[in-house]
């Protein structure tokens, strides 16, 4: 498997900075995993500096921002028809006031992601999540250390999907119902709300009960509304299923929230396709199969 990497400047700045917080929790499972990363000029440089993963030679490097390395990750989450010449999703550890983020080829690389149903990790917790939940799917033992992304009775859900991708989104909330109920509490822009709530009371959720907190409709503000409970560190994950081919008129809201789920990113966790939904809720029942304590403590020991 392999990811492209790259992080902000103020992401790889410091030793404490967040790719090397990152690398810490994960230069294991990176290397159990095999993991190639293909690495902008500058990010790779830093992490030779602090002299992280030392002759892994999974760890490549790609030229300089300047000279077209997030470009080439971009071709390469599409795919190109040369031997090798593909990703499986990227990771850019995004400093949302450094103007770089939003420099035409960081937008790309999210948007190929999503409409290749290729994860698009944008923060520390969704890096160390993606992990683990590849550790599982590779047959290794749960990594205690990824316990507090598990604790879901402690923890708020955002679900979130725009008009072309609702029905995925009540597949998909159909599906892993009671995966899903196990969340502290659900929130949801207005119309998805309604939609899931609809859903859950016809699959005996209490009547009197929502079974997700609904926010605005998108277009109307939800997605700012959301973004200011993750602001306020109390939603660690979003489920964003964006369709990426349609032009919205709020685009911007919609960036707002994916941009606040950067500010938190150490506990902030976004999934912006089906694909990649998919993967991590199999992961998490497998996960608490293999390690039970974690569904129903939020503190696990
Ligand atoms: P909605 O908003 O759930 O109200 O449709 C989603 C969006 O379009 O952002």
């Amino acid at each position: 498997m392999h990811l492209g990497l790259a992080a902000n400047q103020l992401h790889h700045s410091h030793d404490g900075a967040a790719l090397f917080r990152w690398l810490q929790a994960c230069e294991p499972g990176i290397r159990e995993l095999q993991l190639g990363l293909r690495t902008v000029g500058r990010t790779y440089d830093a992490i030779m500096r602090v002299g992280r993963l030392a002759d892994y030679v999974g760890l490549q490097r790609y030229p300089n921002g300047r000279e077209g390395g997030l470009m080439k990750l971009v071709a390469e989450v599409v795919g190109l028809d040369q031997p090798g010449r593909v990703l499986d999703g990227a990771i850019y550890l995004v400093d949302p006031v450094d103007p770089s983020s939003i420099f035409p080829e960081a937008v790309a690389l999210k948007r190929q992601c999503v409409i290749h149903g290729k994860p698009f990790i944008s923060t520390v917790a969704s890096a160390r999540d993606w992990i683990e939940m590849e550790r599982i799917y590779a047959g290794l033992a749960p990594d205690p250390g990824a316990d507090e992304f598990h604790t879901l009775e402690s923890h708020t859900l955002a679900l979130i999907a725009h008009d072309a991708m609702k029905p995925q989104m009540l597949a998909f909330a159909a599906e892993h119902f009671d995966l899903l109920s196990r969340y502290a509490h659900r929130v949801a822009t207005g119309t998805t709300g309604r939609r899931l709530n609809e859903l859950a009371w016809s699959r005996g959720w209490p009547t009197e009960r929502l079974w997700a907190q609904r926010y605005q409709s998108g277009p109307m503000g939800g997605d700012a509304q959301i973004a200011d409970l993750v602001l306020e560190r109390r939603c660690q994950r979003a489920i964003f299923f964006e369709d990426p081919h349609v032009a919205r008129q709020h685009e911007a809201d919609i960036q707002l929230l994916e941009r606040a789920v950067t500010t938190r990113t150490d506990e902030a966790v976004c999934i912006t396709s089906p694909a990649v939904a998919t993967r991590w809720v199999m992961a998490a029942r497998q996960r608490a199969v293999q390690r039970p304590c974690c569904a129903d403590s939020p503190i696990c020991t």
